[in-house]
């Protein structure tokens, strides 16, 4: 399971996505991709290989936007390629998704979407999460929230996901069952990872999303958390201890690098007060 990151605000949301993205190089990965939302578009570059040549391919003038989710891939269904790369788009292209997890019933859901009509363009898991998603927004006319919910009612496995929406600029959708995923409340602004090490530099007030919630971000707004079933829950805001220093490399070459270095002051840290 690998990382997501996801920006809403006014500031420009892809280098804050790119920074993240590459504070959670750390996990490993085999791939990445970025979504930014802008005015009646959604921009979705992916790349196989890693965040810097993912940089290196972003046309950063047509990537300007307040709004972005990103997305660093280990895979687990499909080649570790561009094409199975997230974001994910629903099939008309209106909705896209980052997901971190397994969706352990994605075959038969896939077999019975492709039975309406529906057309895959990756062999990912996630792929099938956003079209079951955008094949219950289109049949009950209903708004995204209530899709995904009810998306998520039939999904098995595990996720943290992220979720954009052509032309709704100011808010981003996430939810998260055995994958873990927090979200960083800046003023006005919103920052979405799958640890905390992306939004330690912006703010120090963050919600863990717990198993089974959805979160409803909206710049500006107050934070929306429910349940899957719908319940409204009082985000529970922690304050991070996490240090700046403590997730960079300090002037090392590599985190191993540093690690060794470190151990006489972990050692002298676990034995203190002993
Ligand atoms: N199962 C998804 C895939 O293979 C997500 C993998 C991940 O957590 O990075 O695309």
């Amino acid at each position: 399971m690998c990382g997501i990151v996801a920006y809403v605000g006014d500031q420009n949301a892809c280098p804050i996505i790119i920074k993240g993205l590459k504070r959670l190089e750390y996990r490993g990965y085999d791939s990445a991709g970025i979504c930014i939302g802008k005015d009646d578009s959604l921009n979705i570059v992916k790349k196989a290989g890693k965040v810097s040549e993912l940089e290196e391919v972003l046309n950063v003038s047509d990537n300007i936007g307040t709004i972005g989710i990103g997305h660093t891939r280990w895979a687990t269904h499909g080649e570790p390629n561009e094409l199975n790369a997230h974001p994910h788009s629903s099939g008309d292209g209106t909705i896209s998704l980052i997901h971190n997890g397994i969706i352990e019933n994605y075959d038969s859901i896939k077999k019975a979407l492709i039975s309406k009509g529906h057309v895959f363009k990756s062999d990912t898991d996630t792929e099938v999460l956003v079209h079951l998603i955008e094949e219950i927004k289109k049949h009950d006319g209903i708004e995204l929230f209530e899709a995904i919910r009810l998306a998520l009612n039939e999904v098995i496995g595990a996720y943290a996901i992220a979720v954009m929406q052509k032309g709704v600029n100011d808010q981003i959708i996430v939810a998260r069952k055995g994958s873990p995923l927090v979200i960083g409340i800046g003023r006005g602004e919103f920052f979405v990872a799958s640890d905390a090490t992306p939004i330690v530099e912006y703010t120090r007030d963050v919600v863990y999303l717990e198993d089974g919630e959805i979160g409803v971000i909206n710049k500006h707004k107050d934070l929306d958390i429910r349940t899957i079933a719908n319940v409204s829950k009082s985000p529970y805001i922690h304050e991070l201890e996490l240090s700046l220093d403590a997730i960079e490399k300090g002037g090392f070459d590599h985190f191993m690098l540093k690690e060794i270095y470190e151990q006489p002051k972990s050692i002298l840290d676990t034995l203190r007060g002993r």
